[in-house]
């Protein structure tokens, strides 16, 4: 019979690899929290109307990628492709807005798009984000971008760009558009189907398409930044300088658009380069969103929020040094089961990590495993300490060994190691 296999593009880690989540994980909760953060935790199913309505109709995510079903009781659900839409929800939900004037919340957990996956592009995949609430910026949205940077560093990812650039808001927007759509017209037929029908949707999409026809005709299409208004000038300027005073690295990138609809103002994203990072090569991508709180029923609200892809940053860390699981093992001559079982729960009491085979078995298959284990200690018993009311402790990595009271062992050993690995 052939064995059941996960769904495609949706990845189990095993535990050989989760040091390097958790060093990631880590490092992010560390950093939202000395930036004055809180953890918020949403579902990762929301009534689908919610994405719909966040993230825009003729987008990607909604038109093609979302996983949505109708449930039971005839409800129709989607699993989250993204955090923001959620939060947003949350906010208004428990009405965050009249308790505090700025909000800033940060999340870690799965999205769903149903993408076609490749390296570095999942189905399943892990963002750690954050959003702000009723900050209009600019000098936040530098922050945040200045933070995202100083993570990447500390993670040892230091070859990365940042990209900003400016999506204006309202008169902005609405003359931009008026001559995107006028310079993209008489392409019109050179476009894709997706892009043809987005140019009377969505327009400012077409720039944001893969296909390669269209990539040509948005290179030559004509600017957002050179229609800024007076106070959307002002805003990016200012996201501009304080950049340069926190020594953020930034490239201005006219031609940025990110694939969903609700960004204003500043847009972000922070490309990586080297590790076994492939075409997917954006660690992050984040920006402004100022309209979207109020779209989704709430007083106007500027917003701010940014989703960093974990399966591409691990891609981009290389592999690290990862420490072993275990601090010591038990091996113990074949009929000394319960002496075994009560000395792992004094150890593991006593805040060590241990374990034993506890199917028996010869000590020199004991061992073998001690071995392979990693741990950095054996801890023998044979008949000899059991009479004694000792246990023999054997260096597995130098081989040096001493027989101890098994009397104020633990705490003994507790020290040793952490002596040694400090
Ligand atoms: P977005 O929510 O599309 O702005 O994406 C933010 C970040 O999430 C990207 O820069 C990627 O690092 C990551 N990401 C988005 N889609 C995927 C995917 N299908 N697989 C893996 N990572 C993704």
């Amino acid at each position: 019979m052939s064995i059941l296999r996960a769904v495609k593009g949706m990845n189990d880690v095993l535990p050989e690899d989760i040091p390097r989540w958790r060093r990631i994980e880590g490092l992010f909760w560390d950093t939202v929290a000395r930036y004055g953060y809180g953890e918020v935790r949403t579902p990762v199913v929301e009534p689908t109307p919610l994405f719909v309505r966040s993230i825009g109709e003729a987008t990607d995510i909604v038109e093609k990628e979302m996983y949505t079903f109708v449930d039971k009781g005839n409800d129709t659900l989607t699993l989250r492709p993204e955090g923001t839409a959620s939060a947003v929800r949350a906010y208004l939900e428990h009405s965050v807005g009249g308790r505090e004037p700025v909000t800033k919340w940060a999340y870690l957990g799965p999205m769903f798009r149903r993408e076609r996956p490749a390296r570095g592009r999942y189905r399943q995949f892990w963002q750690a984000g954050a959003e702000v609430f009723g900050d209009p910026g600019p000098y936040t949205d530098a922050e945040m971008i200045d933070m995202i940077v100083s993570m990447m560093r500390r993670l040892g990812v230091a070859d990365v760009e940042v990209l900003v650039n400016s999506l204006g808001s309202g008169d902005t927007r609405a003359r931009y558009l008026e001559a995107l759509v006028r310079y993209l017209e008489p392409h019109e037929a050179s476009l894709s189907e997706d892009s043809r029908r987005r140019l009377r949707t969505n327009p400012l999409r077409v720039l944001d398409s893969k296909a390669a026809d269209d990539r040509a005709i948005a290179a030559a299409a004509p600017r957002i930044l050179d229609y800024l208004g007076d106070e959307d000038r002002a805003h990016f300027d200012g996201l501009c300088a304080t950049l340069e005073a926190l020594g953020t690295p930034y490239r201005v990138e006219p031609t940025l658009v990110r694939g969903l609809d609700y960004y204003s103002r500043t847009l972000f994203e922070v490309v990586g380069h080297g590790g076994e990072l492939g075409a997917q090569n954006t660690l992050c991508g984040g920006g402004r969103y100022d309209g979207l709180v109020e779209a989704l029923g709430g007083a106007a609200t500027p917003g701010l929020g940014f989703a960093i892809g974990l399966e591409r940053l691990l891609l981009v860390m290389g592999a690290g040094e990862t420490a072993p699981a275990l601090d010591v093992f038990v091996v113990y001559r074949p009929g000394l089961e319960r002496e075994a079982s009560t000395l792992l729960k004094a150890l593991r009491d006593g805040g060590l990590r241990a374990d034993a085979d506890l199917r028996g078995g010869s000590l020199k298959s004991q061992f073998r495993r001690a071995d392979k284990s990693g741990a950095r200690l054996g801890l023998v018993i044979g008949p000899d300490e059991v009479e004694r009311a000792a246990v023999t402790v054997k260096d597995l990595r130098g081989g040096e060994q001493e027989t101890l009271p098994r009397d104020g062992l633990v705490p003994r050993l507790a020290e040793r190691l952490a002596r040694e690995t400090a």
